[in-house]
């Protein structure tokens, strides 16, 4: 079966390209894993870069619940300190967002085919690209956008993460002065191996996730449930929201081996990289999401335009580059201990600091990709 373009992933990313490609005629199949959205690791903070692609989308993330987060906090030790966001902002759980994307994508005339997984994916002898799913059938394209997120097609691998970051999320259910507390704003904490944040989402629950390094969660006998007494000890902010609060999962959700840092310097001719594939930026950002939708736009339209996948991909890791370093240096400065120290303190005198990081970790829009116009 031979289509136009094929997508591989019905993420963020995969979602964003198909429904832009569809709209512009084109014949897309999208090929996801998962019979139905569920649950993923993610902070589920959205930026004000993703409200704005996800509102040119067509996703009015207000009428799914989303809630407004405001402010931004940073606890360590004894201390923490906010500051307004310089953006609007919001969050949204995974579940309701990759379950509207994928209806926006249905609406545009996408063929997806939900409950398959992509086993491979392959360059035949007359330059197709041919996806080989879990069952052995083949779907076969002369264009395929990568956007399996964090899952590597074999002979697509990225680089192995050297740290072995383990990522975790819980629900919960937050004692009331702890949700009123918590309010409208993003919590990022910092423990010795590694940071968490915790924020609001939809229907009165909050979303914890956390990030910490192989050796810590080993220290902690390699148990989320040890993990968490660990953090808690080591981040006294993260203690009292939990107090009382009720666990809404059986356990949290987790996933290891995440390449932060990673920007994909090739590609082949056809095969576009995008979301996760395509760059991944140090979680604390909260800017993951807004990749994927940008890379999305900006690889459709690159396709649209008849830009070869290699010059696209090139041109997206030049653009990208200097937030990437710089939001990898700020997550190296978190887990460094005399800034664990200071930082609460410094952003209590000067909550300008706070500011300025959130902008400069921003992955904007580069200059060389111009933005599609917001479509009202
Ligand atoms: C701990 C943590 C916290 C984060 N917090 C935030 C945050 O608060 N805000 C933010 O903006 N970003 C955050 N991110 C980043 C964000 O989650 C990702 O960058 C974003 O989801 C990437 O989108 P994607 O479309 O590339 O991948 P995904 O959204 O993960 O989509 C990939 C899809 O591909 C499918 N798939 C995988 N393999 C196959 C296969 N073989 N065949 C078919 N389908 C397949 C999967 O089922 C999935 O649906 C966080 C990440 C982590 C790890």
């Amino acid at each position: 079966m031979q289509d136009e373009i094929l997508i591989l992933g019905g993420g963020v990313a995969g979602c964003a390209a198909s429904i832009a490609l569809a709209r512009k005629g084109r014949v897309v199949r999208l090929i996801e894993r998962e019979t139905a959205p569920r649950h993923k690791v993610c902070g589920e903070f959205l930026s004000g870069e993703a409200l704005e692609d996800l509102h040119a989308l067509g996703i009015d993330v207000a009428s799914l619940g989303a809630v407004p987060i405001d402010y931004v906090r940073l606890a360590a030790a004894r201390r923490a300190a906010q500051a307004p966001l310089p953006f609007p902002a919001a969050s949204l759980t995974r579940k309701a967002l990759d379950t509207a994307l994928l209806a926006e994508a249905t609406a545009a005339g996408v063929h997806i085919e939900q409950g398959r997984s992509v086993r491979s994916l392959s360059r035949t002898t007359d330059n197709l690209w041919q996806a080989t799913l879990d069952d052995g059938t083949v779907r076969q394209a002369p264009t395929a956008f990568l956007a399996t997120g964090k899952h590597d097609l074999r002979g697509h691998s990225r680089p192995k993460d050297s740290e072995q970051w383990v990522a975790f999320k819980m629900y919960y259910r937050l004692a009331p002065s702890q949700s009123a507390d918590l309010a409208d704003a993003s919590e990022l904490m910092l423990f010795p191996g590694g940071y968490g944040g915790i924020q609001p989402v939809e229907d009165g629950v909050a979303n914890l996730c956390w990030v910490v390094k192989g050796r810590y969660l080993a220290s902690a006998g390699n148990r989320p449930e040890k993990l968490l007494e660990k953090m808690q000890q080591d981040c006294p902010h993260l203690d009292m929201r939990l107090k009382g609060a009720e666990a809404l999962l059986a356990k949290p959700i987790a996933i290891t081996h995440i390449p932060y840092g990673f920007v994909r310097r090739t590609t082949e001719e056809g095969l576009y990289c995008i979301g996760d594939q395509a760059a991944v930026i140090p979680s604390f950002t909260g800017d993951g999401i807004s990749i994927a939708l940008h890379t999305a736009r900006c690889a459709a339209s690159a396709y649209l335009l008849g830009e070869s996948a290699p010059v696209f991909q090139a041109k997206l890791r030049t653009a990208m580059l200097p937030q990437m370093r710089l939001a990898e240096f700020a997550a190296n400065g978190l887990n460094n201990s005399l800034a664990r120290a200071v930082l609460p303190f410094c952003l209590r005198v000067w909550p300008g600091v706070m500011r300025v990081t959130a902008r400069l970790t921003r992955v904007t829009q580069p200059a060389t990709m111009a933005p599609q116009p917001v479509i009202n």
